[in-house]
């Protein structure tokens, strides 16, 4: 069987790996200049900050798994349960977040090792050469491909919200134990993330995230949201520095939850984190049984 996967954020990957160890033929194409979509780091001044997915909860036992693999080889590891909550500063404790020391991407560069990946290669239809292509991106990208109806309604059925993350590069650490904030009810942060905690180098670097209500109206000038974004976080922690501020602009960053595995119309198959809970976790399961599926 012959598969061309289009994405290769955490859903293509995970999916086109298990195909592989199925005894498919796989090509990945991705549009961007390296793998992992939304498992996203950057470098800024010679060191990655994670400007996309915060963290990886795993409650699922094959991602845990998955967990268990990467940390055994010192890609992944356990960051912290309890993060604080704004307004009232309180103390919340949950499942075990997971970072990577080498940033979350690595985490797909890691699946990727080994596979067809063709890079810097985005696609304007679905491929016709293929015995099953499958679509692991959000949506609204799919709908750009041209696909089947099936496909199509499953895809405009999707809502989607933005986010503007900052990375926030300081002279020092002038906080003290973060590691991470959910702020609620703010006009312009739902998130602050001490990235050199989550990495583990320490780094006096947070990353923060935008609403959606503020993302939409700097969708178009991204830049012009860094002062805001920084003033914000400045004034939340009461930092005397200002920051170096790097911005990225998700388009499609966080989806509402469709209840389904994936989609399929005919040999074009539809998988992404819009299928359960907008997490890594999700996207993997969801390529995975795309895979499983097709393998069966
Ligand atoms: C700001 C932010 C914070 C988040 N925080 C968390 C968190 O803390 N914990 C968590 O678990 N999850 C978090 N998430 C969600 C998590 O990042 C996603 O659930 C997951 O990475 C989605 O993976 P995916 O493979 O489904 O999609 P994507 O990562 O979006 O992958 C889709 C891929 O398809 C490619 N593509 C699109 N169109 C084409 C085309 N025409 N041709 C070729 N390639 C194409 C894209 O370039 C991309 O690489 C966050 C996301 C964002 C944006």
């Amino acid at each position: 069987m012959d598969v061309v996967v289009v994405g290769a954020g955490i859903a293509g990957l995970s999916c086109a790996r298990a195909l592989t160890d199925g005894g498919a033929r796989v090509r990945v194409v991705e549009r961007g200049r390296v793998v992992g979509g939304r498992l996203a780091s950057k470098r800024y001044d010679g060191r990655y900050a994670d400007i996309g997915a915060a963290y990886v909860v795993a409650d699922d036992p094959g991602f845990a798994a998955q967990l268990t693999s990467w940390e055994s080889r010192g890609l992944a590891r356990p960051w912290t349960d309890t993060l604080l909550v704004h307004p009232g500063g309180k103390k919340t404790t949950g499942p075990v977040r997971w970072a990577a020391p080498g940033g979350l991407r690595s985490l797909a560069a890691d699946l990727a090792d080994g596979l067809d990946v063709r890079l810097s290669a985005p696609l304007d239809a679905v491929p016709a050469d293929a015995d099953a292509v499958v679509l692991a991106m959000p949506g609204p990208q799919a709908l750009r491909l041209a696909p089947p109806p099936g496909i199509a309604a499953a895809a405009a059925g999707q809502t989607w919200n933005p986010v503007i993350a900052a990375v926030l590069t300081y002279p020092r650490r002038e906080w003290g134990e973060l590691p991470g904030i959910f702020v609620n009810d703010h006009p312009v942060l739902a998130t602050v993330c001490d990235d050199g905690d989550r990495r583990g180098d320490g780094a006096p670097v947070l990353v923060a995230h935008s609403t959606a209500a503020l993302a939409a109206r700097y969708l178009d000038d991204p830049e012009a949201a860094g002062p805001i974004l920084a003033g914000a976080v400045g004034e939340l922690l009461g930092l005397s520095a200002r920051p170096g501020v790097h911005l990225h602009r998700w388009t499609f960053a966080q989806p509402e939850p469709v209840d389904a595995p994936y989609a399929v119309d005919g040999r074009v198959w539809l998988c992404g984190d819009a299928f359960g809970r907008p997490r890594v976790q999700t996207a993997w399961l969801s390529g995975r049984a795309v895979a499983q599926a097709l393998l069966g």
